[in-house]
């Protein structure tokens, strides 16, 4: 694995509620090299947005980051100003919503909003501006690039709004591209579409991409590298393939069960049994272990450690031996 571009250590955040302290990330470990798309996959509330959130510094105001380091390439994020943040976001770091609803401005044509975006983290006029907009929608496929720039987000399908989405985020030729649920809000056509695309994209600009998706199913068409969260933990990291194939830690076991097979059609899928556990009062030793079906009595006493195995793979399960 070529040197990662984006590379999260040992990362904890909190946020302070009137019930006590979420612990909503207790040491989340991950790393992307360019070219590379990681998909960070868990249910929801195991922490993905958060980890995104975090990465951006756009946590809500309630939220800290009390622990750990991010970096892009060498310099380490939590040491930026939020002006030299700013910058960056705009250059080098981009970030794709979930639900292009709330990211658009309703009262400003999609041109407006994209021009704007290119003017102010490019410093170009807006003849120059207009035309990178045109560029970045023909880079996603969005048909008539000159007439969509003239509507507005109400006047688009929510396949189309969630390509503006993605073109605005790619405007800026960013290194990295952080992509939460980018495709929850549109049908599997167009999802498969907008897949596609950004494969394609992420291939020719050697773009680093941190997809967040709670389908496993999403992964296995798309990433190179997963890793598998789970109540603020990265529980399994590894190759897309070799997760696949052969999974070690059980709640991984128990998302690949549940992703839809051709001979499961009109069965009941399996499911992990149990909910995220109350992140307030976390289960002490591993997290997982009051849902576990090979949990064990130090299960519930220690922390399991994560396991580097080799091939690129790391385990946080006391059933894993390094
Ligand atoms: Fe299950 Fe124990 Fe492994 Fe946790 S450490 S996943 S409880 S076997």
């Amino acid at each position: 694995m070529s040197a990662p571009l984006l590379s999260v250590q040992d990362l904890c955040v909190h946020f302070d509620t009137y019930d006590g302290v979420v612990k909503a990330l207790d040491g989340v470990n991950l790393e992307i090299p360019g070219g590379e798309m990681f998909g960070l996959v868990g249910e929801t509330g195991c922490g993905k947005s958060v980890t995104a959130l975090s990465i951006m510094r756009l946590i809500p105001e309630n939220g800290r980051i009390v622990e750990g380091k991010i970096f892009f390439r060498a310099e380490n994020l939590l040491n930026k100003t939020e002006e030299e943040m700013r910058r960056l976001r705009g250059r080098n770091i981009s970030m794709i919503f979930q639900d292009p609803t709330v990211s658009l401005n309703p009262v400003f044509t999609v041109g407006q909003q994209i021009v704007d975006v290119i003017m102010i983290h490019q410093h170009v006029e807006k003849e120059e501006a207009t035309r990178r907009a045109v560029e970045a929608f023909k880079l996603v496929a969005l048909a008539d690039p000159d007439k969509t720039l003239k509507l507005y987000p109400h006047e688009l399908s929510g396949g189309m709004q969630q390509r503006v989405m993605i073109a605005m985020a790619l405007s800026s030729d960013p290194d990295v591209l952080i992509a939460d649920e980018p495709t929850s809000s549109v049908d599997v056509t167009i999802q498969a579409q907008l897949l596609k695309r950004l494969l394609e994209i992420k291939s020719a600009r050697r773009l680093a991409i941190l997809l967040i998706t709670h389908s496993m199913g999403i992964v296995a068409e798309t990433c190179d590298e997963v890793g598998v969260m789970y109540a603020g933990n990265v529980v399994e990291v590894g190759p897309m393939r070799d997760v696949l194939k052969n999974p070690l830690h059980p709640y991984t076991v128990g998302l690949l069960e549940a992703i839809p097979k051709p001979q499961s059609r009109g069965k009941r899928l399996p499911m992990v049994r149990g909910t995220i556990p109350d992140l307030i009062n976390r289960p002490p030793g591993c997290t997982f272990h009051p849902r576990c079906s090979y949990a064990m009595e130090i299960c519930g006493v220690e922390k399991p450690a994560t396991a580097d195995i080799g091939s690129g793979r790391q385990v946080a399960c006391h059933l894993v031996k390094r």
